[in-house]
């Protein structure tokens, strides 16, 4: 099924992805009720690496049901947070231990080159934990005097508590597979949350081997559930289902909205990470060198497939053509290539719908008559490679600026000096995510950063994730923050005690 000693892995890896993979329910690795699988494919070439279990709606509700035994009863609601915060330390440490197995796992499944998974999505998966572990003991309420106008003469003792949330439905799309897991597994488990994690159709392989280190870790049965499967199925049954208390997805603005539906019905609470077109503001006094380097990788790390990058570059006139010819250098040097091959800079889209689609909205974009300084098309060969792609000469109406791409694709946008206009053309999106400004002056940089309608706003600098650091997004990006002390806001509720002395 898959050619692992051509490409050279772990034979860990190999070992593990050439396994069944089944779903995580109550503490077993089981089957899907219907005995179905789907294939997992390396999109480096198109060839299926896995089976997987393909879960559905019987398999959600017997693994919400195991997730709420473990919330109610049992070692989970008994443990005290500094237990609770050792374990999710344990699955922080398991993680680094196994940071070159994760890292090769991750670049077959999802296409990253290999360099990138090591430095970036394995670290910071395990620092996610390890920051989160720390916040277990820390989760208080607060006293408050108060007057009660209406009863004068009685004296009261009012509190605060914050309490988990309860059973948490968590589904988490392809960009950052594992990364993505431990945003949202980190949070829950450190507030005492159980879980029912969706992976990715496409990426899938990650979290199930993170499963396994849970269990290494010593997390009770039931606290996460991972089923595999398809969004419409698994994951809609999962949005909608009537034993999950709360709903935290990150994907596209459009399936947030259905999950907005899905919970409507018994008003689960939401949180959502959701898409981006996000714009980078660069001046003329930006120091050149360093806004050509950052604004290429705004765009162009994991292939444009992130949900910030930055895929609108606003330049200043009078250094547009020396900043955007830096940017279209940096395009063409790109080494592309598959994930695991350790000279790859960047690798193929994660899937052929994903392919199809960066090269729909490529065609779309050259029709309407914007013109390409680099790249501009697809690689020939197997695999779902597509250029680094520098558009110029684009309309505001195009919909290369108005959609997400979600690929290599950044459109350069001159303006004659910084104004309102500029602002508003930045800020003239359904989204706002993430937006990046360039410049030596420090008093415009604040300024700018403080007309962007971002979640997220960095200045001289890019995609600087950490897991202190609030993430989430502005009108149609989302609903809530990630990381940092906000996500234990996210997995918790207030109540209010009062009682009568
Ligand atoms: P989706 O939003 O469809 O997928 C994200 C997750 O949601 C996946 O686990 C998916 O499952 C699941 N899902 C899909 N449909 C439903 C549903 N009806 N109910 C519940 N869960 C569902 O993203 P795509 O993979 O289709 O990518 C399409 C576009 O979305 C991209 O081109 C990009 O623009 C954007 N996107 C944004 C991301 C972000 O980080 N903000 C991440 C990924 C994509 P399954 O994989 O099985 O479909």
């Amino acid at each position: 099924m898959f050619a692992a000693a051509e490409i050279g892995l772990d034979e860990r890896v190999t070992r593990f992805v050439g396994e069944r993979h089944r779903l995580l329910i109550g503490g077993q690795w089981v089957d899907a009720a219907t005995g179905k699988t789907f294939p997992v494919y390396n999109p480096a070439s198109g060839e299926v690496i896995a089976q997987v279990a393909e879960g559905d709606r019987e398999d959600i509700d017997r693994a919400v049901k195991a997730a709420r035994r473990a919330f109610e009863s049992g070692p989970w609601p008994r443990l005290t947070p500094s237990d609770r915060g050792r374990l999710v330390w344990k699955l922080g440490d398991l993680i680094l231990e196994h940071l070159e197995e994760l890292a090769e796992l991750e670049s077959w499944d999802n296409g990253k080159p290999i360099r990138v998974a090591r430095a970036a999505d394995v670290p910071l998966a395990a620092d996610l934990f390890h920051y989160m572990a720390g916040w277990a003991t820390k989760i208080e309420g607060n006293t408050i005097s108060i007057s009660v106008p209406y009863a004068p003469e009685a004296r009261f003792h009012a509190y605060t508590l914050r309490e988990p949330v309860g059973v948490v439905g968590q589904i988490i799309p392809w960009n950052f597979p594992l990364l993505m897991a431990a945003w949202k597994l980190g949070p829950a488990l450190a507030t005492g949350c159980t879980v029912v994690l969706k992976p990715a159709e496409e990426t899938p392989l990650s979290a199930l081997r993170l499963g396994e280190l849970i269990q290494e870790a010593g997390f009770p049965d039931g606290v996460v559930n991972i089923v595999t499967g398809f969004g419409e199925t698994a994951g809609a049954a999962l949005a909608a289902h009537p034993g999950i208390d709360k709903v935290a997805f990150t994907g596209s603005t459009e399936v947030g909205k259905l999950i907005v539906q899905a919970a409507a019905n018994d008003l689960k609470k939401v949180s959502l990470e959701l898409g981006g077109k996000s714009p980078n503001v660069v001046l003329h006094d930006a120091d050149l060198d360093l806004a050509v380097a950052g604004t290429a990788s705004a765009i162009f790390f994991n292939h444009g497939q992130c949900c910030c990058a930055g895929s609108r570059l606003f330049v200043e006139e009078s250094i547009f053509d020396k900043l955007v010819g830096g940017v279209a250098d940096e395009a063409k040097k790109i080494k592309v290539g598959p994930g695991l091959d350790p000279n790859t800079q960047m690798g193929p889209m994660v899937s052929e719908t994903q392919y199809n689609r960066v090269c729909g909205y490529l065609e779309a974009g050259l029709s309407e008559g914007a013109k390409a300084v680099a790249g501009g098309g697809k690689l020939s060969g197997k695999g779902y490679f597509v250029e680094p792609t520098v558009l110029v000469d684009t309309k505001p109406d195009m919909k290369v600026i108005r959609e997400e791409i979600f690929g290599p694709v950044v459109a350069a946008i001159p303006f004659k000096e910084l104004d309102d206009d500029v602002i508003k053309a930045a800020n003239d999106t359904i989204y706002g995510l993430a937006a990046g400004v360039w410049t030596r002056d420090i008093s415009k940089a604040h300024a700018v950063a403080g007309k962007l309608k971002a979640g997220t706003v960095w200045i001289n600098c890019y995609n600087i994730f950490d897991a202190a650091l609030p993430f989430g997004g502005y009108k149609q990006s989302g609903w809530g923050r990630e990381m940092g002390h906000d996500a234990i806001d996210l997995y918790t509720q207030k109540k209010a005690v009062c009682a009568a002395l």
